[in-house]
């Protein structure tokens, strides 16, 4: 039996953030300014990893990452969907229900690079028998100029820190450059961690959205695994600089995977009116997001946030933030 705060009010809203209906929302708690300084709303950070509920679970830290109007947040919204509907069979609930979560501020979302969290953080029963605390986070960044580049490489550093497991979210292929931005920003990651033997990072899974080649690599998992590793296959041939790309990657995460997503369908892509309702999105994205999301998100799949072999409350979570935050902000 899964455990969900939301209907109870265990936060204490008392800033000018708090929504009047007290509903769960997406919060800012990391801006990167016009002058690419750092802002960190700790007083909000705290509110939600210091709930009396939470604080002292250890907690699974989900990351979805990647450039602007990739469908993230869309993404973002089944996932919660899921976590709502306590991971039963009929989760995806009614064909005509209206999305609503992340995107449900639509079209007035400015496009700033930073950390979104959900405000509500779910309590789930491992089959273990561990209640462990899941945060979801909206990590969102632009690589169009060299600085924004190197701001949104920062926000993927603390997002791949904080996390134990950042989904990489990248249209239709994974491109030369989508793996030099990932060395980038793990290297940024890399620099403001401890020496340690093991590797820093743990799940890093790249989820290619709009994905057509299914006769060469199917969707879904296993052909997103075929089609990955020969992508980062290291060979003898190549240039220097591709190979490291792929040795820095494999050096950084204890796991890495990738699933393979189908086309949602052109309403969901251009209809401006569409509201994320089932039955106008392809049949064969929803049977790939009946997999996908399970797969990322059930209490026996969820791993708990471990840093130096040491498994994270919310309460050392927000420690750590804090701490990789000033390293930033030198
Ligand atoms: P975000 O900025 O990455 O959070 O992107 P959004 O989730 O706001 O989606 C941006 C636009 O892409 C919206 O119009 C969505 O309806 C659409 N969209 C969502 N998922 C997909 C997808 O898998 N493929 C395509 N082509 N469009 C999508
Ligand atoms: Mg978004």
């Amino acid at each position: 039996s899964w455990g969900s705060l939301s209907d109870k009010n265990v936060y204490d809203w008392s800033s000018e953030e708090e929504e009047p209906d007290g509903r769960a929302r997406p919060i800012q708690v990391l801006l990167v300014k016009d002058d690419h300084t750092f802002e960190l709303d700790e007083a909000a950070l705290s509110r939600i990893l210091l709930a009396e509920e939470v604080r002292d679970r250890e907690v699974v830290a989900i990351s979805v990452a990647g450039a602007f109007r990739k469908g993230k947040s869309f993404l973002m919204d089944f996932m919660l969907r899921y976590m709502y509907n306590h991971a039963s069979e009929d989760w995806l609930g009614e064909a005509d229900e209206p999305l609503t979560g992340f995107s449900w501020r639509g079209g007035s979302e400015r496009e700033t690079t930073g950390i979104q969290i959900w405000s509500e953080v779910f309590l789930v029963d491992k089959p273990d028998g561990r209640k462990v605390a899941v945060l979801l986070m909206d990590t969102q960044g632009t690589f169009d100029s060299q600085s924004t580049l190197r701001d949104s490489a920062t926000v993927f550093a603390l997002s791949t820190m904080i996390s134990s497991m950042q989904v990489y979210n990248i249209s239709q292929n994974v491109q030369e450059d989508d793996l030099q931005h990932l060395q980038l920003f793990t290297e940024y990651g890399r620099l403001a961690m401890e020496e340690t033997f093991l590797k820093p990072f743990q799940s890093m899974i790249f989820l290619v959205r709009d994905w057509s080649f299914p006769y060469e690599f199917t969707y879904g998992q296993e052909g997103g695994m075929k089609f990955l590793e020969k992508r980062l296959k290291i060979s003898e041939n190549q240039h220097e600089e591709l190979q490291n790309v792929r040795k820095h990657i494999h050096s950084c995460f204890t796991n890495i995977s990738c699933f393979l997503m189908p086309h949602p369908g052109l309403k969901v892509a251009t209809n401006p009116h569409f509201d994320g309702r089932i039955k106008e999105i392809d049949g064969e994205f929803i049977n790939n997001l009946k997999v996908l999301v399970p797969w990322l998100l059930s209490p026996r799949n969820i791993d708990v946030k471990e840093i130096n072999g040491s498994k994270i409350t919310c309460r050392g979570l927000l420690e750590y933030f804090k701490a990789y935050i000033k390293i930033y902000q030198g």
